[in-house]
Formats: structure tokens, sequence, C-alpha cells
């Protein structure tokens, strides 16, 4: 290891800016961040610096730097970008024996500033040693993308609890007390913003043997998305990797699934047609008994947990024993399918409206309201409608839709293997038997589909002459 890590307490302590331009602004932010009282040395500076000085909360000094202004200084940064200068500043700061960063200059630095992720006070800071910087700023965007915004309040939160913890309960059950904390509830109350419930829980939690005792599981219902999973959300991404048991459906893929910990349970629950491998009901009670167990459960569905994915169901049952349930969102089939294939559902004087339906049919025939749905300014996205789509077709015709209307199926949405394939409603049906459409598949419906791409520009001339 090159350069060893370490944590400056620089509250109350003076620092020294040399230079007065954007690098030394950013340098600024940071240092008053850390609470030092700074002055900054430069000739000329950007009005952030200025302005600060002016009101009293830093200094300026406005010339150019002399060795003495190192003197009396906790730390010292040289962000000049002028050679001369900066070898003058660190030679001084070194003879005075003063850390001194110089930016872009390792060679002229006592020490260099990592790429930090900035979780008050859960600060991460990130080095390549100098070597690849770059690097380094790739590897915190990664984490940042993986921590909570609100992880800083839940280390304020915990701080805050930790003398009345010590009060109640025993040393021998503390770290298991915080461990179940930080998984729990409780925690996710707080990462969620809803503060003031979370601190009423956690005061019965540590006050009552007999509610830590009740403390139910928690499930996260959480949408995976189209199936690409750079489209999950941060937060299912977080939740995946910190489970300890996740019941996945046919829709979520492997690449999803793979981001849990190694030693993370997988359980498949998936239903396809006709073949359930397991009902509703073993689900039900597969989580409900994970999560009283005290296993982080996620439950992850493809798409949106609550667009056609028994979502709310699975809430109900769960709630009513007890545990909690938190809903992550995911990108619905119909808004990532839409994207991949590029159409936009919506679109000033086409579409004013679009309308999510199932084409799932308990006896043959889905039970929709044709009449509404044949209107030409809206846009219908069909969900589970490849083995009922020549009804469909039909039922929209017989209630006056043109059989010249444009339609899109996209089977696979978003995945490597999407398949787009565009013609007319009227002959919807053998659409699908010709391109032996068989994976999950989506059917857009209305006049938005002639201006995905390259079909759009002779439409949108049309459109603005019109
Ligand atoms: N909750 C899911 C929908 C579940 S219903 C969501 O919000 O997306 C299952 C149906 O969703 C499939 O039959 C298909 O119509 C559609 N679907 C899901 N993922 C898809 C994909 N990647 N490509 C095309 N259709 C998809």
């Amino acid at each position: 290891m090159r350069y060893f890590p370490a944590f400056l307490d620089l509250d109350g302590r003076r620092a020294l800016i040399v230079g007065g331009d954007e690098a030394a602004a950013r340098k600024l932010r940071l240092l008053r961040k850390a609470k030092a009282w700074v002055t900054v040395v430069a000739p000329e500076a950007v009005p952030e610096i200025a302005e600060l000085a002016e009101s009293g909360e830093i200094a300026w000094v406005a010339r150019t730097f002399e060795a003495g202004d190192v003197l009396g200084q906790d730390v010292v940064v040289s962000a000049t970008g002028l050679s001369p200068v900066d070898e003058s500043v660190a030679k001084a700061a070194r003879t005075a024996g003063r850390p001194v960063n110089v930016v872009d200059r390792p060679d002229l630095s006592s020490f260099i500033t990592p790429a930090i992720v900035d979780r008050d006070p859960i600060v991460i800071g990130i080095s390549s040693g100098g070597s690849a910087p770059v690097l380094a700023r790739r590897i915190r965007a990664q984490i940042e993308s993986l921590l909570p915004a609100k992880l800083g309040r839940l280390a304020d939160f915990a701080e805050s609890f930790r003398g009345a913890v010590a009060a109640t309960i025993a040393p021998a059950g503390r770290k298991r007390f915080w461990e179940r904390f930080f998984d729990g509830p409780v925690a996710e109350a707080v990462l969620k913003g809803h503060e003031r419930g979370a601190r009423e829980r956690m005061l019965s939690l540590v006050n009552s043997p007999a509610a830590r005792a009740r403390e139910a599981g928690i499930v996260h219902i959480v949408g995976a998305g189209p199936g690409d999973p750079d489209l999950l959300t941060f937060r299912a991404m977080r939740l995946i990797q910190d489970a300890d048991v996740i019941f996945y459906d046919k829709l979520v893929g492997p690449e999803i699934v793979d981001y849990a910990r190694r030693d993370a349970e997988r359980v498949y629950v998936g239903k396809s047609k006709g073949n359930h491998s397991k009902s509703q009901d073993e689900i039900n009670t597969l989580m409900a008994e994970a999560a009283a167990a005290g296993k982080r459960v996620v439950r992850l569905k493809g798409g949106d947990p609550f667009v056609f994915g028994r979502g709310g169901e699975e809430a109900d049952y769960l709630r009513a024993l007890g545990h909690t349930v938190e809903v992550v969102p995911g990108i619905t089939a119909a808004t990532g399918c839409a994207a991949a294939a590029d159409i936009p559902l919506t679109f000033r004087g086409v579409a004013q409206a679009v309308t999510f339906v199932t084409g799932h049919a308990a006896d043959g025939e889905p039970d929709l309201d044709w009449a509404a749905l044949s209107d030409p300014r809206q846009t219908l996205v069909i969900y589970m409608g490849v083995s009922t789509a020549g009804t469909i077709a039909q039922r929209l015709i017989e209630h006056g839709v043109e059989t010249a209307r444009p339609v899109a199926i996209i089977e696979n949405g978003t995945r490597a293997n999407q398949k787009v394939v565009k013609g007319s409603l009227g002959e919807l049906e053998s659409l699908v038997e010709q391109n032996a459409i068989t994976g999950p598949a989506l059917i857009v419906v209305g006049e938005v589909v002639k201006l995905a791409g390259a079909d759009a520009l002779p439409e949108l001339a049309r459109a603005a002459n019109g």
C-alpha cells in the first residue's frame, strides 16, 4: 500500500488554499464540509470564493502566494495549476512541516485526496494511489448506486439511541440487537425517510423486551423491471444484494437473481400458463415462514409488482400476519418495452392517453370494456395477450376500430433476444403465428406505433402538416 488511509479532523482547524479558480472552489467546498476555517490566497477568485469572503465565512487574501502564508495552517492545498507556484507552495509547506496537497500533482503532495462517497457521517474514500483516478471515480459511482441516499440519517438515528440501548439491553444481547435493527423494518423506515414513525417503534423496541420478541419480519416486494438488469432501481439492487432469501418469478432472469449473495437462498416460484410450479397459497406460506424466521425476504417480480403482478394480494396476506411489507416499484413491461422498441406511448396530437389491459382470459374471452378501448386517440398496451390476440383484434374491430390501426408485438423486450414485429390490427393473429411469438410479449395498438425510430419522419411531417 503506497498511501496510508486516514481521516483528518479539521473541525475548527485552519486550512490554506492557494488558487482561486474552480479547482480551488471544489477543495474549498470539501474543506468547509469538514468545518475547517479556510483562507484563500489568490490574486483573483471565482464569484463563489469572493462571495464567501464578502460574508465573512472564509478569508480571501487577494495577492500572490508568499512562503509565510503556510505558517499557522493545519493543512495546505495548492490548486493554482501553475507549476512554479504549486512547487513553491509545496516546498514552503514541507519546510514548515505542514501536510500539503497539490491538485493533480501527487509528486508534490504529502497527502492525496480520495474520491468520496458522502453519506455523512458515513464517508467512504476511494483511492488508486494516483495510478488511475478515472477508475477510482467509476468505483465511486458503483458504490454510490449501492448505498441508500439516507444512510447517513440511519447512522445518526442509531447514534441517537446508543445510550438508550446501552441502558436497557444487556451487553451480551447488544450486538444482536443492532444487527437485527439494521436488517429490520425500523431501519428500513428511516432509509425511506419515515423517521418519526421509526422513532416511536424504536422506543418501544428499546423499552420492551416483549416488543423485541414480537418483532415480526419484513418482506420486500420488489419490481425487477422488464428484463435488462440495468433497468433495476438502486433500491431493488441493494435489497437483492442484502436478501437472505429471494423468491423469484419466471420473468426474472438469472442475471438479476445472480446479484444475490452467494449464500442467499433462491427459490423459484414461477408460474407459466397452465404450469404452476407453486400455487399462490404455497408462495404466500413460504414467504411468511421466512419472514417469521427473521430473514430478509425479497419477493422479486417481473416489471412492477403492482401492475398485473398480484403484488397487492401478497402484501395483504403478509400484513394480515403482522409482517412489514415494503413495495419497491419497477419499470413495468409497457414503459420498458415501448422505450426499447422506440415507440412513444403518448404523443402530442396522436395519443392523449395510454391504457394498460390484460388479455388474460379466464374462459377464452378477455373481460374488457371494448367500447372504451376503441377510442383512436389512445394507445392500448396489452399484457398477457398473445394467446387471445385473435379475439382481442376481432372485438376491437367489431367496436369500430379500423383494421389498419397499427400494432406492434414486442417479445422479450429490453433483453438481448428482443423481437419487435409490426403490422395492422387486422393481421394481429397471423403476426403472432407467423413470427412464432412464444416468450413474454406485449401488444401495442395505436397510431404511435408508426412514430418508432426510422418509421417516424414521414409520420411526423404528416402530423405537423395536418
Ligand atoms: N408485473 C409485470 C407484468 C406481469 S404479467 C410488469 O409490470 O411488467 C406478465 C406479462 O407482462 C407478460 O405476459 C407480457 O405480456 C408482459 N411482459 C413482461 N415482461 C416482458 C418483456 N420483457 N417483454 C415483453 N412483455 C413482457
